[in-house]
C-alpha cells in the first residue's frame, strides 16, 4: 500500500520558510514583497483560487492587492492596468489569473508581463529560460510537484519519468524539469498509447483534467504518482485524473486530491514571489 504525500503539510512548511525569510528583509532591507494579482470577470473557480492566493500572500506578511475587472474590459484596459503594476516598485509579482474572457488575448497579456514580475513562470522569457536550462522563474505546479518528489526523497535521475497532459502551464514545463533532474522523460497527450507509457513509469504525473483516466492496473509497482487533476464530481467533491484507491495498492508513493499538489501551487507562487522581491528590480529602461 502507497504511503501519501501531504502536500498540505509541505506546502504549510514552504509557507513558513517563506514567513521567515520576509520577517528578516522586513527587518534587514526594510523591505516587503508585493504581489498584485488581476482577476478578471466572475468565473466562480477563479474568485476561490484568487482568494487562496490573497489570504496565502498576507499570511507570509506580504503586501497583496486584488485588481478585479470587469468581464467587459478591453485588450488595451488590461494592457494599461498591467502596465501600471510593471511600473510600480511596491509590486514584485505579478499574477494574470486564467482563464480570461475569450475576447482578449491571454498569451499577449501573459507576455506584457514584466519577466522578473511573472511570478507564475509563464512569460514566453521564463518558459523559454526553462527550456534551455537557464535560471528563470519557474512555473508553480510543476514546481511544487519536484518539491514533493524532493520530500519523499524520490531522485528523477536515470528513473522513467512519465507525464501525462502536455499544457503550458503543468505537463511542458513537468517534463522539462524532470529532464533537467536527468529522468528519461516521456511526454503524453490524447493520442498516447496510455497503458503502455504508464506502465513503464517509475515516477507517473498526470494533468488532464479527466476524472479517474488512469486505471490502477496500468501502475507499475513501486511508482512515485502525482496527481495534479482536480475534477468536480456531482456530488462537489473533488477527484483527480487518477484511480486513487487502485492505484495505492500498486504505487509506493502517491498524492491524495484534495491536499497533494493544489497547495503545494500555491505555496509556490509565494516562494516565487519572495525571490522576485529578493532579487530586487531594476528601473524600467525606457
Ligand atoms: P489542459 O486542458 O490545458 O491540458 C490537458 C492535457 O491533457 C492536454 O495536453 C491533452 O492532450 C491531455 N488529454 C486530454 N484528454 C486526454 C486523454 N484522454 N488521454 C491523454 N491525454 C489527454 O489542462 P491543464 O494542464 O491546465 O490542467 C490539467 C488538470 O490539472 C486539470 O484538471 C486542472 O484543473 C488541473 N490543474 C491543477 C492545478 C493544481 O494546482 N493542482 C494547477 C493547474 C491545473 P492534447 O494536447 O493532445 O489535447
Amino acid at each position: 500500500m502507497a504511503q501519501l504525500i501531504d502536500g498540505k503539510a509541505v506546502a504549510a512548511r514552504v509557507r513558513a520558510e517563506v514567513k521567515s525569510e520576509v520577517a528578516r528583509l522586513q527587518a534587514e532591507r526594510g523591505l516587503i514583497p508585493g504581489l498584485a494579482v488581476v482577476r478578471v470577470g466572475d468565473d466562480p473557480a477563479s474568485q476561490v483560487y484568487v482568494a487562496g492566493k490573497k489570504k496565502a500572500a498576507e499570511e507570509v506578511g506580504f503586501r497583496s492587492w486584488e485588481h478585479h475587472r470587469d468581464s467587459s474590459i478591453s485588450q488595451d484596459e488590461l494592457l494599461a492596468l498591467v502596465h501600471r503594476l510593471n511600473e510600480d516598485p511596491a509590486v514584485h509579482g505579478i499574477l494574470v489569473q486564467l482563464p480570461l474572457p475569450r475576447h482578449l488575448d491571454a498569451d499577449a497579456i501573459l507576455s506584457s508581463v514584466r519577466p522578473e514580475k511573472d511570478v507564475d513562470g509563464f512569460h514566453p522569457l521564463n518558459a523559454g529560460s526553462l527550456l534551455l536550462g537557464r535560471p528563470a522563474t519557474r512555473a508553480c505546479t510543476p514546481l511544487g510537484v519536484m518539491r514533493l518528489l524532493e520530500e519523499v526523497g524520490c531522485e528523477p535521475a536515470g528513473k522513467n519519468a512519465v507525464v501525462v497532459g502536455r499544457s503550458n502551464i503543468v505537463g511542458k514545463p513537468m517534463a522539462l524539469m524532470l529532464l533537467q533532474r536527468n529522468a528519461t522523460v516521456t511526454l503524453c497527450h490524447s493520442k498516447s498509447d496510455l497503458p503502455a507509457e504508464v506502465s513503464r513509469a517509475d515516477i507517473l504525473v498526470v494533468a488532464v483534467g479527466v476524472r479517474e483516466l488512469i486505471k490502477g492496473a496500468w501502475v507499475k509497482p513501486g511508482a512515485v504518482v502525482i496527481d495534479v487533476g482536480m475534477n468536480r464530481k456531482e456530488d462537489g467533491k473533488l477527484v483527480g485524473d487518477v484511480e486513487f484507491t487502485a492505484a495505492a495498492e500498486r504505487a509506493s508513493f502517491i498524492t491524495p486530491v484534495p491536499g497533494g499538489v493544489g497547495p503545494m501551487t500555491i505555496a509556490m507562487l509565494i516562494r516565487n514571489t519572495l525571490e522576485a522581491a529578493m532579487r530586487g528590480v531594476t528601473p524600467p529602461s525606457h
